[in-house]
């Protein structure tokens, strides 16, 4: 057997601790359901930069290309902060995005009931929450051009363009589509219709690709009312479809429901099975080290990995269904500690995880 061929980018900080429980909780699921991972580690960030002089070397490129999917940790640190822009080791991540074209990010925003307390809106409008946002990675303002400064009559003007084009929403509307066809079939699409162009071909585009999804009921919906509606109230929603900008800000709106930055997954997917996985958060330089990072984040992206990369649902979910009954345990790494809980670290978690599998 071939196996399930995954490149592993721990990165900097409490990347390589995070990622080193994903990698433990797949072992596990391979053991379980009879699969087997390959994984093959390579060097990203500012460890990359430290050890190759470039934040994205080749060899680590060579290595994803020849993966199926790509189980990335954290990057950044103070270290290398004042490097130019290209040798950031930020810079390593809109290169795996453009090089791989990552299109699609997905967030989910699940709450976990145990840790409802952990969220600062009321209980009540949290209940039950379960969405998906699916936001358009590598188009619109973030990459359109012209972007640039100019001097205009004597005075700095600076100049950023939206752009997209009808194939590029056409992909991304097919993957959120689908996506709400295997979820409870319910779609906003969020813009800016009323006042942006690109939105209005946004609109038009989603009108079109919703015809061959009969099934999947869609509303649009404009992005500052979509942003007071997430907090009015927030279980109306299923599939959140959006484009680059909206969906940067959006999502960490939506995430602030959980509470915990430490609990958050994402996927940045293509729709043909190739992606890269990494938690939500950062490097956390102020906690690296200390073996208290909160690796559930990590453990969930890989959860999403099995699930878009490898079509393995039922392994997905028994990843899901593992963190669930350990934070029903009552175990807490600290960033989601409260009273009476058992606090452990980010190795035990990652073991009480794994054991959890094997219920
Ligand atoms: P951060 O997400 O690293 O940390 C923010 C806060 O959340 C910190 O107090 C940190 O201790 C805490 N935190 C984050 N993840 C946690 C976890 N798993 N468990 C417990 N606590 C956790 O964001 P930041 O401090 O703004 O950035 C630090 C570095 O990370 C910077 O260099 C930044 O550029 C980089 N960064 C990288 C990514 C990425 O690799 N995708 C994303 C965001 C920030």
């Amino acid at each position: 057997m071939a196996g399930l061929k995954v490149a592993v980018l721990p990165g900097d900080g409490i990347g390589q601790e995070v990622t080193e429980e994903a990698v433990k909780v797949l072992e596990v699921v391979g053991k379980r359901f009879g699969h087997r991972f390959v994984f093959r580690e390579a060097l990203v960030g500012g460890t990359a930069y430290d050890k190759r002089g470039v934040p994205l070397p080749e060899e680590t490129l060579q290595i994803c290309r020849d993966s199926q999917a790509i189980l990335l940790g954290a990057v950044g640190g103070e270290k290398w902060d004042n490097l130019p822009p290209h040798l950031r080791p930020e810079a390593a991540l809109l290169a795996l995005r453009k090089n791989f074209q990552l299109f699609a990010n997905l967030r989910p925003v699940i709450l976990f009931p145990p840790l409802i307390s952990a969220s600062p809106i009321k209980r009540s409008i949290l209940k039950g929450i379960d969405i998906m946002i699916v936001r358009e990675l590598t188009g619109g303002l973030y990459f359109g051009q012209p972007k640039e400064r100019r001097e205009l009559e004597g005075e700095r003007v600076a100049v950023d363009s939206m752009v997209y084009s009808e194939s590029e929403i056409k992909r991304i509307a097919e993957v959120a589509f689908q996506i709400a066809r295997g979820r409870r079939k319910l779609l906003h699409s969020v813009d800016k219709a009323n006042i942006l162009e690109t939105s209005r071909l946004w609109r038009e585009v989603v009108n079109e690709v919703a015809k061959s999804y009969p099934d999947v009921k869609f509303y649009h919906l404009y992005v500052d009312n979509a942003a007071m509606q997430l907090i009015r109230n927030p279980r109306q929603f299923d599939v959140i479809l959006t484009e680059n900008t909206f969906g940067d800000i959006l999502s960490d709106e939506a995430a602030m429901l959980t509470g915990s930055i430490g609990m958050l997954p994402s996927a940045s997917i293509r729709g043909d099975g190739f992606g890269m996985y990494e938690p939500v958060h950062g490097s956390a330089p102020d906690i690296a080290g200390k073996g208290i990072a909160n690796p559930i984040a990590s453990i969930l992206s890989s959860a999403m990995m099995l699930r878009f990369s490898f079509g393995l649902e039922e392994e997905a979910k028994a990843i899901e269904e593992a963190v669930r009954d350990v934070l029903e345990m009552g175990y807490r790494t600290p960033d989601i500690m409260s009273k009476g809980k058992i606090q452990v670290s980010t190795k035990e978690m990652g073991d009480r995880i794994a054991q959890a599998i094997f219920k």
